[in-house]
């Protein structure tokens, strides 16, 4: 799959590699462009009907949003720009920002390489992926099947 052009920028901004944890550590948030107030990160349920399945092939239709999985959890991620992030990418209502930014800290962010297990950019990588899980189910069944019988 080539890099999609959102993905790509991601990596240029981050290195695309992931530094050692230590580093990591001692980094923190220090110098980051405030990637995580960028994006809007909702989780969402796992598409199980062929309705759901459409409407979230309508919704990346849009090149602002995308879908991840990580740990079997399906998400969504709208771009944009928090309207309390300062033009310098500092927090102007940082003492009393969301419990949703309180939680989410370095290194297990945007800045620090890849956070998912899984990235769906378009409505065609989102077909291939359900594909994709209903032969690995169905290879699953055969084989459960198999040891079954002998
Ligand atoms: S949590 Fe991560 S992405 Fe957000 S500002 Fe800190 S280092 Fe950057
Ligand atoms: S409220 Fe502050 S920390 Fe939360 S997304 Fe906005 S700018 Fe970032």
């Amino acid at each position: 799959m080539t890099m999609p052009p959102k993905r790509k920028e991601r990596a240029a901004k981050t290195g695309g590699a992931r530094p050692a944890v230590e580093a990591l550590k001692k980094a923190g948030c220090r110098g980051c462009p405030a990637l995580c107030c960028h994006d809007m990160v909702e989780p969402i349920s796992r598409p199980q009907t062929s309705h759901d399945v459409e409407e979230l092939k309508w919704q990346l239709q849009y090149d602002t949003i995308r879908v991840f999985i990580r740990s079997h959890r399906w998400h969504v991620i709208v771009q944009g720009r928090c309207m309390y992030l300062t033009d310098d990418n500092l927090c102007s209502i940082y003492d009393r920002r969301p419990e949703r930014c309180r939680q989410h800290n370095p290194p297990d962010c945007e800045r620090y390489g890849e956070f998912w297990d899984v990235m769906i950019n378009t409505p065609e990588e989102l077909d291939a992926y359900l594909q994709k899980e209903k032969r690995r189910r169905s290879r699953r069944r055969k084989k459960r099947r198999q040891a079954r019988q002998s």
